[in-house]
């Protein structure tokens, strides 16, 4: 495992997703340590001082792949003071200070793997899917991804594209409110209302109980997700939790 690096970074671009969901594409000084896909970094935006303590900060995913160190993607949404500061302070052109690898949340099972992703959390992930290829046997994928819109389902382009090259990949979208545009729906089977629940998806996944099971999103899905695989008496040791309090 890598040790951990502060590296200070030029913002090079933000996208706004709208909602109060942002993408930040940093580039820092030098390039970034190596990292595992589903790892995580820590965001400053006080300057930091090498003779001092490190500023206040936030954890945010890598949702970059390892292949490119020169930049580092991660995607947030506003929920409370530090991510307001963010959507208020943080400028292109400007700096910020990372620090990384962080974190164990890396999908390393051998068998059938199963992904639960809400809103940003499937940043968890967007590595992984980045670069995933066909198994050589009958491994199987199915991943349930759901935002609160359709226009949040802000990585459905890489999981498009994960599941054109690797058929293995099962998807189901969630959407809570409002339309599917038709542009983005592909299989309308596939599209289902409310939110990613462990029922909806029970029935793709071939061997459940030799599957392992991740889970990355906001605190209350982790919560209802990781209760409902209980329930169906998943061993708890194949339930993966990226834990984001
Ligand atoms: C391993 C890990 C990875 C993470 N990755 C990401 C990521 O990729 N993108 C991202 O946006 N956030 C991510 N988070 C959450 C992030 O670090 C912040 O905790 C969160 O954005 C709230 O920060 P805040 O300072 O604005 O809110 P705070 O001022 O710290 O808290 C304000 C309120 O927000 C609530 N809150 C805290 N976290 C969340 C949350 N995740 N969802 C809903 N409500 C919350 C708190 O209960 C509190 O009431 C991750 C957290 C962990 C631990």
């Amino acid at each position: 495992m890598a040790v951990a690096q502060k590296l200070q970074c030029a913002v090079e671009r933000i996208v706004d997703h709208g909602e109060h969901v942002y993408t930040l594409v940093l580039r820092p000084d030098r390039p970034a340590p190596r990292f595992r896909a589903g790892q995580f970094l820590h965001l400053a935006l006080d300057p930091y001082d090498p003779t001092g303590f490190w500023p206040e900060s936030r954890v945010f995913s890598i949702a970059s792949s390892p292949d490119d160190r020169s930049a580092v993607r991660v995607t947030y949404a506003v929920h409370g003071q530090f991510t307001a500061r963010m959507e208020s302070e943080i400028r292109e052109g400007g700096r910020v200070w990372i620090k990384m690898p962080y974190g164990d949340f890396v999908i390393d099972s051998p068998g059938d793997v199963v992904l639960f992703a809400g809103g940003t959390g499937i940043s968890a992930f967007t590595a992984y899917l980045e670069a995933l290829s066909p198994p050589a046997s009958d491994r199987s994928y199915v991943l349930g991804y759901g935002a609160r819109t359709a226009e949040l389902l802000i990585y459905k382009d890489v999981v498009d594209r994960s599941a054109a090259r690797v058929p293995a990949l099962d998807v189901t979208w969630f959407v809570e409110t409002g339309a599917i545009p038709s542009s983005r729906i592909g299989d309308p089977t596939r599209w289902l209302p409310g939110r990613v629940s462990v029922a909806a998806l029970w029935t793709q996944i071939r061997r459940p109980r030799e599957s392992d099971f991740y889970i990355s999103g906001p605190p209350a899905m982790l919560a209802a997700v990781a209760a409902d695989l209980r329930a169906r008496q998943v061993a708890p040791e194949a339930i993966h939790i990226d834990a984001w309090e």
